[in-house]
């Protein structure tokens, strides 16, 4: 196949604007958040123009096709450290950004003439720009928790190609081969070069968008999941937890708990809904503190939670109702003239070891636990009989 170095650099440059266009209206419809896609879009205008100018060179002066595109060029690799950066709400000292542009104008002058130092400095500077991207998106956990991020790593691999055959050609000789604007006898090297280059452009820019998506993914994830009154898991997302664990038990005990705020319609008839909101933001403050790491709390429904104990038997489970009574009832809430004593009624559910209930009917006896402790004078935990 026989690929014409000129038409590549026309198809990398075109690339590049269509994608600054989709980037920009990605980064638009992104509202106010800062989320490093503006400063991927300016990154993406800078990668445009160099190849603009470099398709440019032999036409317009050297300050501009060489001495000028270094610079756009280092330029670029510093906003997309900059992207990254803002993307992962970190900072790296200004230094990282600065010198390697500054490195790379003063390379691109002293070397104007020689193309072998050029590719072999350029090399090193651009290489060194890369390395710092790849460092940051690496050390990152939340970045990682998604896939997105390795669609970048093939453009930092891309790129590292690149500029690893130019130093080879430079160093072997090829460097005045390997140059854009040689066009009669085109260098293996150069045709690998646009093409790579070309990946790393869209890898990365797609990468990037589907990065920011990712994570709004994870946030509406949350959103849905989340109880926005008491941030507690809301039912959808507790009855999910639940049924996972049912279907997966090992033969461990389990319980359920279910939990009502006792005349929480007097609360609100007598103090208002505030105040009701705030005791019911207390609550769930109170009983997630006293849970183990293990037990799973969420917001049933207005003043109903449910907890569900891993690995307990009857006794346990009775222990861990009794306490999470006590720590409401002994723990006034602040409103906001004066302090509201709250308790609990709780229903207990079990599941003893190595039996088998379904959800539904485990969520059916706390029901009718927690209603025999209303008949019997609520603030007390009563457990299931059969
Ligand atoms: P009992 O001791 O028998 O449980 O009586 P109760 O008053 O607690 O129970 P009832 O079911 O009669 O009243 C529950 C009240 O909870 C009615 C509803 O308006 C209120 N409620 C439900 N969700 C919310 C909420 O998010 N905020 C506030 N402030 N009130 C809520
Ligand atoms: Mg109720
Ligand atoms: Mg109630």
């Amino acid at each position: 196949m026989n690929l014409d170095p000129r038409t590549l650099l026309f198809s990398l440059i075109l690339a590049n604007a269509l994608t600054v266009l989709c980037l920009f209206v990605a980064a638009s419809g992104n509202g106010k958040r800062r989320d490093g896609l503006g400063l991927w879009a300016l990154a993406m205008v800078l990668e445009t123009l160099t190849w603009l100018l470099v398709a440019g060179r032999g036409l317009i002066p050297d300050a501009l096709s060489l001495i000028a595109a270094n610079g756009l060029k280092a330029g670029a690799h510093a906003l997309i450290l900059a992207a990254v950066c803002e993307f992962q709400r970190r900072s790296v000292p200004r230094w990282q950004y600065v010198v390697p542009v500054a490195l790379a104008l003063l390379m691109a002058a002293v070397f104007a003439d020689d193309i072998r130092s050029r590719f072999i400095w350029g090399g090193l500077i651009f290489g060194f720009q890369v390395v710092l991207i790849a460092r940051i998106l690496l050390t990152d956990a939340e970045t990682r928790t998604g896939r997105a991020w390795r669609l970048l790593f093939g453009g930092i691999a891309a790129i590292l190609l690149v500029l690893g055959l130019r130093a080879a050609a430079a160093l072997s000789g090829w460097g005045e081969f390997a140059q854009p604007q040689n066009a009669i006898a085109p260098h293996p090297v150069q045709i690998v070069s646009y093409i790579a280059i070309m990946a790393t452009a869209l890898l990365g820019s797609i990468g990037f968008v589907l990065m920011v998506k990712e994570r709004t993914d994870r946030e509406i994830m949350q959103l849905a999941m989340t109880d926005s009154l008491t941030g507690v898991p809301n039912r959808r997302a507790l009855m999910e937890m639940a049924e996972h664990v049912v279907a997966r038990r090992d033969g461990s005990p389990l319980a359920l708990l279910m939990i009502d705020v006792d005349h929480f319609k007097l609360i609100n008839d007598t103090h208002g809904h505030m105040a009701g909101d705030t005791v019911l933001r207390q609550v769930a403050r109170l009983l997630a503190g006293r849970l183990r790491h293990c037990d799973m709390l969420g917001r049933y429904g207005g003043e109903e939670f449910c907890v569900i104990a891993l690995d307990s038997d009857t006794e346990g489970a009775l222990t861990l109702a009794e306490s999470l009574r006590e720590v409401v009832a002994y723990r006034p809430v602040a409103i906001e003239h004066g302090e509201l004593q709250v308790t609990v009624s709780i229903g207990v559910a079990h599941c003893p070891a190595h039996s088998v209930k379904d959800l539904k009917d485990l969520i059916m006896e706390a029901d009718a636990a927690l209603y025999a402790a209303k008949e019997n004078g609520r603030n007390r935990v009563v457990s299931f009989k059969s």
